[in-house]
């Protein structure tokens, strides 16, 4: 008998699973807004300007690729605390903040979660309702409980902020709050920096312990205004989980480049945390891989990569709001009565569109129009040629 005779076949990523049916539907016309890649006017996903020189140097210098340090690249950590808490931080001046880097953001979540566990093994982990997928079983795979904190109000396409406040002034000390620093995923709704401030209020009075997941960084405003909730947790002397990623900043998703950086009460405290941080590292993978994290590490730190960088991130962020009022424009203009604007209101890549599961499914059958059955639409994989198309097709699915 084999070992692996009563192994159950799992279900298939709902996500991903979508992706293979896509690939495989026949129709010239087919448009992919399920997976959370951006996608340029071509439909390509870019390789930035920044990137492309930074690994021309990188290959021309033909460095030898030894093991990197557990935690990471010191140059590239270091960049990722100034992104994330501005150059001035006292906190990084104090040598308070410990930075990893990691596999992506999800390396970042799991060895966070990992070290949480071996800190407080008996918390709870609280996450948005809904959030990113993969938040509930990364948590729960670390051995966690998870619950959900109120979050989307379908009735207003907005927050149920006095909820997700309520919910979070009962939870119990020690409870992990996940948060989502900006850019929502899945639902594009961010809280206003007001309602920030009362979030922090509540997780410090009710000593709960903030994980902010920042994944977006540059795709709301722009780098600095997007981390202002990380911000504002930073200077509320908590001690504050960030999980970090550069994966659409860089456009580089299969690099895996990301951080996790934790606050700490001191310089002593900090040493203490990142020698057991290190440990959660070293027992997964031992250390992270060398290409991804030094051209990240070489953009931020070159003035000029740096600049362009900034610049091609600003114009995803255009072209995704352009893409957002075009679509807002053309659903009306083909008759919708739907009021569709608060599409405009919304950040990042996403947009919960209102869209029912069974207008999802003809979407797909009937146009060859694939989004996620919540109704989460990619909508940095639209573009000028395949807009048309979408938006006739979903004001067909609404009528
Ligand atoms: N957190 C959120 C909210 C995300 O949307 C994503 C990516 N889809 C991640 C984390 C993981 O990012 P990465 O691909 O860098 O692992």
């Amino acid at each position: 008998m084999s070992l692996f005779s009563a192994v159950e076949l799992a279900p298939r990523d709902p996500i991903l699973g979508l992706n293979e049916a896509f690939n495989a539907d026949a129709r010239t016309t087919k448009v992919n807004l399920g997976v959370g890649v951006y996608t340029n006017e071509e439909g390509k996903i870019p390789l930035l300007r920044a990137v492309r020189e930074a690994e021309k140097a990188r290959v021309e210098a033909g460095l030898p690729r030894g093991y990197l340090p557990i935690e990471g690249i010191a140059a590239y950590d270091a960049a990722v605390q100034k992104l994330l808490l501005g150059n001035d931080s006292p906190l990084i001046a104090a040598g308070r903040v410990v930075t990893a880097q990691a596999l992506g953001g999800t390396g970042a979540l799991k060895i966070g979660a990992d070290f949480l566990k071996r800190v407080n093994p008996n918390a709870k982990v609280a996450i948005s309702d809904p959030s990113w997928e993969n938040h509930r079983a990364l948590f729960e795979s670390a051995g966690f409980e998870v619950v959900a904190y109120p979050y989307y109000d379908a009735q207003t396409n907005g927050v149920n902020f006095e909820g997700m406040l309520s919910a979070l002034d009962g939870y119990a000390a020690g409870t992990v709050v996940v948060l989502h620093a900006c850019c929502h995923n899945p639902t594009g709704v961010d809280i206003s920096d007001a309602q920030w401030k009362q979030v922090v209020e509540v997780v410090k009075a009710r000593q709960l312990v903030p994980f902010l997941d920042i994944a977006y960084q540059g795709f709301g405003d722009d780098i600095e205004a997007d981390a202002a909730a990380v911000r504002l947790f930073a200077a509320s002397e908590l001690n504050v989980f960030v999980s970090s990623s550069f994966s659409k900043s860089f456009s580089l998703y299969g690099e895996r480049i990301g951080a996790l950086s934790i606050i700490t009460d001191s310089k002593d405290e900090a040493a203490r945390v990142l020698s057991q941080l290190k440990r959660v590292i070293r027992t997964n993978y031992s250390n992270p891989p060398t290409h991804g994290g030094s051209v990240v590490a070489a953009v931020l730190t070159s003035p000029e990569l740096r600049a362009t960088w900034e610049q091609e991130l600003g114009e995803m962020r255009d072209r995704i709001r352009a893409m957002r009022k075009g679509l807002v424009e053309r659903l009306k203009a083909a008759g919708v009565n739907r009021d569709f604007s608060f599409v405009n209101a919304q950040r990042g890549m996403f947009s919960y569109s209102g869209l029912s599961a069974a207008q999802v499914d003809r979407l797909r059958e009937e146009y060859g129009i694939y989004a996620v059955s919540t109704g989460r639409i990619c909508v940095a994989a639209l573009n000028t040629r395949n807009i048309d198309v979408v938006a006739n097709a979903v004001a067909n699915v609404l009528k």
